[in-house]
């Protein structure tokens, strides 16, 4: 009998951008470097369903099957920031409004539920209805709640110094740690990742107007991403909303190249 040979797994890793994850995620990627990891605010995943649909559409054509690992953070900023608009009503910007949490609105009209008695569980409950609602060929896709991680036992330092926020295209191979050494930035440092800035441009948003982040920098690995990161600064200096405006990104250094990347 002809023996099944095993269908290849192509892993994805939905995480928020929290500088607190970073070391958490250079230890899995130790044992499982060519996990691609997805990051936004909170890793809430409805502005990135291009990138991830992406994703899928390139593994079936490798004959892959793909699963998604989803997972929160204790402490998260924009899980807070969600709770504080939709259960206190506290003031948020339109387009934050519009692309962050008009889905909550949603969900918790039409679907007649409470997903905001517990503020992380809200977040979560979302992402993951997002991803199983979303028709990106149901039968390649599995996804994993993998639960919580209890940033507090991280033992990152919270005072925050130097606070940044790094946006670079989605990525397998990184070490976080390794970039913010190379790049001397210190362990202070937000990442965000999708396929086009349009994607996460809410997620800057939020960044820029609930956690002060002024320096904000694009990351390129090669001179392919140098040029597209060129255009996505274009796009982000375009912005004109409210605080937005004073947001002025740079370029962080080109052809930062992690071991673990290979060159394309
Ligand atoms: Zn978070």
């Amino acid at each position: 009998m002809q023996k099944l040979q095993p269908i290849a797994v192509k892993k994805v890793k939905v995480r928020c951008m929290d500088f607190r994850e970073n070391g958490q995620l250079d230890r899995e990627a130790d044992s499982d470097p060519d996990t691609i990891i997805v990051r936004t605010a909170g890793g809430n995943i409805d502005n990135i369903v291009p990138t991830l649909k992406r994703i899928v559409e390139e593994a079936k054509k490798n004959g892959e099957r793909v699963e998604f690992d989803v997972k929160l953070h204790t402490d998260c900023g924009a899980g807070k920031y969600s709770y504080s608009v939709m259960k206190e009503g506290a003031h948020v910007e339109q387009i934050i409004s519009d692309r962050l949490i008009s889905r909550y609105r949603e969900w918790t009209v039409d679907k007649k539920e409470d997903m905001w008695s517990d503020k992380n569980a809200a977040h979560h409950t979302l992402m993951l209805k997002r991803l199983f609602a979303e028709d990106i060929a149901k039968e390649v896709v599995k996804v994993h709640d993998v639960g919580v991680d209890h940033v507090e036992s991280f033992n990152v330092p919270v005072e925050k110094r130097e606070v940044r926020l790094i946006i670079s295209k989605t990525k397998s191979g990184v070490s976080y740690e390794e970039i913010n050494a190379k790049l001397g930035f210190g362990a202070y440092a937000y990442y965000l990742h999708a396929d086009s800035i349009k994607e996460i441009l809410p997620d800057i948003l939020l960044a820029h107007t609930e956690l002060n982040i002024v320096d904000i920098r694009f990351l390129s690995f090669n001179d392919k991403e140098a040029a597209e990161m060129e255009d996505w600064m274009v796009e982000l200096r375009k912005e004109r909303l409210a605080k937005a405006a004073v947001i002025t990104p740079e370029k962080a250094h080109l052809f930062i190249r992690s071991e673990r990347i290979p060159a394309e």
